[in-house]
């Protein structure tokens, strides 16, 4: 048996990321940027009124006060997208909307709530201001956010929507990704039947297919559906090299010691460098993995949470590696158990569990049903609890480690404020 670890280290020294593409920016959301991003212009490009306001000179409003206003002479209205005709002089002010570009002569906004405009004098126009401003106040200085040839996004970031923003404002409808990896996805055993239809003598329904894409969705990748492949090394062999169209290949079934267990063989016809482990985790034990041609190819256990655990440990890491990601691992949260386990230090344990938060402590509920074919474990469980290979019977109250599996930490049926 090998340990998880070294599994891991193995399968990610072969992973390489895959090349570049160029793809809209509004396609490109939880992908990797591939190149360094410079603005091409200082943002915001000219000084500015973050305000509603007066555009003022400071020094013209000089111990204004409630009781004490000062005068102004209104000589233009000014809307965003425009430019001031005129220039402030002494005892002047420009009507200016928020964003609308600071008029020359003008050093400070006075917030309209501050004012009182008066009635109109024949073609004079005034306003009351009632505080004094200083320089710069609600002024947003050119460049303030980033300035002309500024790096503002680096190649290897994940994109969020800040990133699409920012990619937005820097003027780059496209940009080079990180291509999308496709993943091929095939079942195999002869005891699948599609899921349109009913289990009779002898058939299950092909679940891991659905359940396998899903998790490649949820990596950002894209899933090839191969189908279902017989237990015969023809079919198999057939399957798998349609598969090498993709960039990766995922399995499942046929990689454990039964008689009709061929995918380890035909990957390893197919490929100059299959490597077939017992790895010491539970679930998941049997992994096939190599690299056919220049693609890798995984044969995952067939029982539904066996492929499950093993792709999120093997498969998802790797192809998060291809698409250029570095933080490729689940980071591991530190939970209190509220009942025991019973573990042997055999193998590395994966517990379908439940973690809740309480008081800024987390605590994780192993569930009931930890064979590797309950499947409605996996719906209720929302973490998965690791237990390293040495560990033996957990307490409780002891603290073990837990990789969440969905979203479930981040939402609640209520703010949270
Ligand atoms: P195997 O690894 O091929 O011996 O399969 C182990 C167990 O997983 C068997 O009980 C299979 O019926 C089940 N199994 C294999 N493939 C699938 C699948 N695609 N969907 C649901 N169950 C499967
Ligand atoms: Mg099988």
């Amino acid at each position: 048996m090998i340990s998880v670890e070294a599994a891991l280290e193995i399968i990610l020294s072969e992973i390489k990321p895959l090349g570049m593409e160029r793809v809209n920016i509004l396609s490109a959301m939880g992908r990797v940027l591939g190149e360094d991003i410079v603005a091409d212009t200082n943002n915001p490009p000219w000084d500015n009124s973050a305000m509603d306001g007066y555009a003022v000179r400071a020094v013209d409003t000089k111990d204004a006060s409630k009781d004490q206003p000062v005068t102004l002479q209104i000589i233009e209205d000014l809307p965003a997208g425009y430019v001031a005709k005129k220039s402030v002089k002494r005892g002047q002010t420009i009507r200016i909307m928020t964003g609308a570009p600071m008029p020359n002569g003008a050093d400070a906004v006075i917030m309209v709530e501050e004012t009182e405009r008066q009635e109109a004098r024949g073609k004079r126009q005034e306003v009351k201001v009632f505080k004094e401003a200083k320089v710069g106040d609600n002024v947003r200085k050119a460049g303030e956010d980033f300035k002309k040839g500024d790096i503002v996004l680096r190649k290897g970031m994940t994109i969020r929507p800040a990133e699409i923003g920012m990619l937005a404002a820097v003027g780059k409808p496209n940009v080079y990704l990180y291509q999308r990896p496709r993943i091929a996805v095939l079942s195999t055993g002869d005891e699948l039947i599609e899921i349109e239809e009913t289990p009779m003598n002898g058939k299950i329904r092909n679940s891991n297919s659905y359940a396998i894409a899903a998790q490649i969705k949820a990596c950002g990748a894209t899933p090839i559906q191969l189908g279902i492949a017989r237990d015969t090394k023809k079919d198999l062999k057939e399957k798998l090299e349609f598969g090498l169209t993709a960039d990766c290949i995922v399995s499942s079934g046929g990689v454990s010691v039964g008689d009709f267990d061929f995918v380890k063989d035909v990957l390893k016809q197919m490929g100059s460098e299959m490597r077939f482990w017992k790895v010491a985790m539970k679930p998941g034990k049997p992994l096939a993995f190599g690299i056919i041609g220049d693609k890798p190819a995984f044969g995952l256990p067939g029982n539904p949470i066996s492929s499950m655990v093993a792709f999120e440990q093997f498969a998802r890491p790797a192809i998060l590696k291809m698409m250029g990601r570095a933080d490729i691992f689940k980071r591991p949260i530190p939970a209190l158990l509220t009942r025991p386990i019973k573990k042997k230090p055999d193998r590395m344990h994966f517990v379908r569990a439940v973690i809740e938060e309480e008081k800024g402590q987390f605590y994780v509920t192993p569930l009931e049903g930890q064979g590797s074919g309950i499947l409605s474990s996996m719906v209720k469980a929302n973490c998965l609890i690791i237990l390293p290979e040495n560990v033996k019977d957990m307490e409780k109250g002891s603290t073990v480690k837990v990789h969440t599996l969905d979203q479930s930490l981040l939402y609640q049926d209520k703010p949270g404020y």
